[in-house]
């Protein structure tokens, strides 16, 4: 087991109950104190500067300085699975309450465990390239169903390979910026000629992402079972998606200017070794697909996943809970296809989910599938009604994994829509 991971440990560092952050998490991020970046892990609502924990030699091993004193996480998690798992496990220990060296070296404790109130929290990671999959079996069944045909919804390659398509890493954008309702051209089925001006339909993806570790060279392949390696962690990701603008671009050649106005996603990024007791089997895969996307070991992750809609008029309220267990495939699966053809992988690329529908209705992760089109409007707690998000609003979703003895939360994506 890794020793970060013992449900047993218990930090000096006061953890709120219920927190997302205990000392079995310890996710990557940035943070920016006295106008510099430093990478730091959280902890309950405390983060822990690296770049000074790591001068002050407690950490046992001297990293290079650069890999903290850094204005994303990239360097560092390009150390590898191994390192960066040894890296956690000494940081575990410092915050372990059996250990006193941390804990009773009062300058340093203050000087590298910080409030999260009292810094900037910033992008974690320097985005290369960014694909977004279409992965839920659910979500590509209702749209589908919706725009072509429910006793065909699946298109008769969706069972053979993780379709996926390259979206814009520039746009992407960290929780709690707000995003401006895009602009763009539009043609209503009933009029004969197309429009431009704000998005009438604009829409929240629910998903997550992961973030890659390692590269390998152009032309090389990556097997299903090498591909947990190039996998650091995840993050919440909202793929802003603007319906009207999609349906009228989207043939031939698919998602556009209607994607990548803007993704949001969470600040710390949670690491494959801290989900690791939160892995269940995936879907049964009928038919079996082809033997470069079969895989040994479990793949998929029991991770509760809300989405909630705040306004000026209302508190937030929680329109759909669904979990990335439903994924049919899984992110090793989808690694290993978007190698298969040689495509090289680099660190810091970002891997999004696709849209994560569950199989029942409050389940669904859009409003596009939560109102059916437009035709089942959701009821807001002021009597207004939703069809898709409305300026001002705001959008906040959570994930988390959670067992008898632990929970690992992703914390949250929020983001407000500003007139466009
Ligand atoms: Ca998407």
């Amino acid at each position: 087991m890794i020793r970060a991971n013992d449900p047993n440990l218990r930090s000096w560092v006061p953890i709120p109950e219920h927190s997302d952050f205990p000392i079995q998490n310890l996710p990557l991020g940035v943070i920016k104190v006295n106008g510099k970046h430093h990478v730091a892990m959280r902890i309950g609502d405390y983060v822990i500067d690296l770049a000074v924990l790591n001068k002050s030699g407690l950490l046992g091993v001297d990293f290079v300085d650069s890999l903290f004193q850094n204005e994303f996480i990239n360097d560092c998690i390009e150390l590898g699975r191994e390192m960066t798992r040894d890296l956690r496990n000494r940081v575990s220990r410092l915050l372990d309450d059996k250990h006193d060296e941390l804990r009773t070296n009062v300058d340093l404790r203050e000087s590298c465990l910080l409030p999260i109130k009292s810094v900037e929290v910033c992008m974690p990671v320097k985005i290369g390239n960014y694909t977004d999959f279409y992965s839920s079996k659910e979500h590509a069944t209702n749209v589908g169903t919706m725009f072509r045909d429910p006793a065909n919804a699946l298109l008769p390659n969706w069972k053979h390979i993780p379709i996926g398509y390259h979206g814009r890493a520039s746009s992407i954008v960290l929780s709690g910026t707000p995003v401006k309702r895009p602009n763009g051209q539009t043609k209503a089925p009933d009029q004969e000629n197309p429009v431009f001006g704000p998005s009438k339909q604009l829409d929240f993806e629910l998903e997550m992402a992961f973030v890659t570790c390692k590269s390998n060279p152009l032309g090389s392949s990556i097997s299903t079972n090498e591909a947990e390696d190039y996998i650091h962690g995840m993050v919440i990701f909202n793929d802003w998606s603007a319906r009207d603008m999609q349906s009228w671009e989207y043939v031939p050649l698919g998602p556009f200017l209607a994607k990548n106005f803007a993704s949001s996603m969470s600040a710390w990024v949670v690491s494959l070794d801290a989900l690791k007791p939160f892995r269940v089997p995936g879907p049964k895969q009928d038919p079996k697909p082809l033997p470069y996307l079969q895989y040994d070991g479990d793949h998929n992750y029991d991770i509760e996943l809300e989405v909630l809609i705040e306004s000026p008029r209302f508190n937030p309220s929680r329109i759909c809970h669904s979990n990335f267990k439903y994924m049919y495939w899984n992110m090793v699966q989808q690694l290993a296809h978007h190698a298969s053809n040689g495509c090289n992988i680099q660190v810091g690329d970002l891997y999004a989910s696709g849209t994560i529908s569950g199989p029942i209705k409050d389940s669904f992760g859009s409003m596009l599938e939560l109102t059916w089109r437009g035709t089942e409007p959701l009821k807001m707690p002021d009597n207004t009604e939703r069809k898709f998000i409305n300026d001002n609003d705001t959008v906040i979703m959570r994930a988390f994994s959670k067992n008898e003895q632990v929970r690992i939360g992703f914390g949250e994506v929020v983001t407000k829509i500003l007139p466009a």
